[in-house]
């Protein structure tokens, strides 16, 4: 059942099944005319159940709800496809925009293919994850009409001002709402607080990592008094989680670097089995494969960071990146 977090301001929890993240805090402001929800759940029916329930408990109609999506991947843009009407808009940055277009491409999957191959997965692993990858297989439909917005793009609902900020890290073309006089941050994927954000590489972004703490700056500066975070526990202190976050990616950075230091020469792949995880597996040939194709992507994007740093170096061998 929805719950109200602010004035008008509801949160629905929609389950993610089988994913680690358990759920996705998805947020419906309730104005007089119309409304506005941020983010809605994986194109599954246990997803589309939760929050059509939750947004009819608060007698909205899909005619009167306009979406906000915060970035592309498909636990914030999946229901998109059952939950547009002839009357709704849906809006996301026009940089996710285009990643979503690119996600529901075959090619852009034969690429991630090609690098995964690069960063050291195995073939037996890259069919495996055909047909596992969650933000792959619980994307929304094409043809749908989205609207493209930029950074300053204002939403004005319930008497708040939702200024959309660009956040570039998680995804590239991440935002989060802030509603100055209020002191609201709805912080996507962007800031969460049980949880540190999957930071990866993207072919879009050279140094996705560096975007993210330039981001996380960003958020720094602003007088943010609630946060809405997309999953776990929506609230917390964002300056001192902040501070967290990026302390942990300067112990990331500082774990990778000693692992290339000590054995120059290893793929990402054979990085991130050294690194630390914190997830409920033995070892790492134990680790689910997504978890692994987290792990291998998240390592990957400390290592372009040290790259950028001038610390460390990439060179290709044998059809494989090394690192030295
Ligand atoms: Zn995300």
């Amino acid at each position: 059942m929805p719950h109200e977090v602010m004035k008008d301001i509801y949160l629905i929890r929609v389950p993610l099944p089988g994913n680690p993240l358990k759920n996705l805090n998805t947020y419906l402001i309730k104005g007089a005319e119309r409304s506005l929800l941020i983010d809605t759940g994986f194109n599954i029916d246990s997803c589309h159940e939760a929050l059509i329930e939750g947004i009819a408990a608060l007698g909205v109609s899909l005619d009167d709800l306009d979406i906000f999506l915060t970035h592309v991947h498909s636990d914030h843009t999946g229901l998109i496809g059952r939950l547009k009407t002839e009357k709704n808009r849906i809006f996301i940055s026009s940089t996710d925009l285009l990643v979503l277009d690119r996600f529901r491409s075959a090619l852009r999957w034969k690429d991630i293919e090609e690098q995964s191959i690069k960063y050291g997965f195995s073939e037996e692993e890259i069919h495996e994850n055909r047909s596992t990858n969650p933000f792959k297989n619980y994307l929304p439909p094409k043809n749908l009409e989205i609207e493209p917005i930029e950074e300053g793009f204002i939403f004005k609902i319930a008497g708040y001002n939702l200024v959309a900020i660009s956040t570039p890290g998680h995804t590239p073309g991440h935002m989060v709402l802030y509603d100055e006089a209020f002191g609201i941050l709805i912080a996507g994927d962007h800031i969460i607080f049980d949880i540190s954000p999957n930071i990866t590489r993207w072919s879009e972004l050279q140094d996705s990592l560096g975007d993210y703490l330039n981001s996380l700056d960003k958020i720094f500066k602003l007088h943010v008094r609630t946060t809405l975070s997309a999953h776990r526990n929506p609230n917390g202190d964002v300056r001192e989680r902040i501070t967290e976050l990026k302390e942990h990616h300067m112990l990331r950075l500082d774990e990778a670097l000693a692992i290339i230091k000590t054995e120059p020469g290893l793929t990402t792949y054979e990085i991130a089995a050294r690194m630390t995880w914190s997830i409920r597996a033995k070892n790492w040939i134990e680790f689910p494969l997504t978890q692994k194709w987290f792990a291998v992507g998240e390592a990957g994007a400390h290592l372009d960071h040290l790259i950028q740093g001038g610390l460390i170096e990439e060179y290709e061998e044998n059809s494989k990146l090394k690192y030295k």
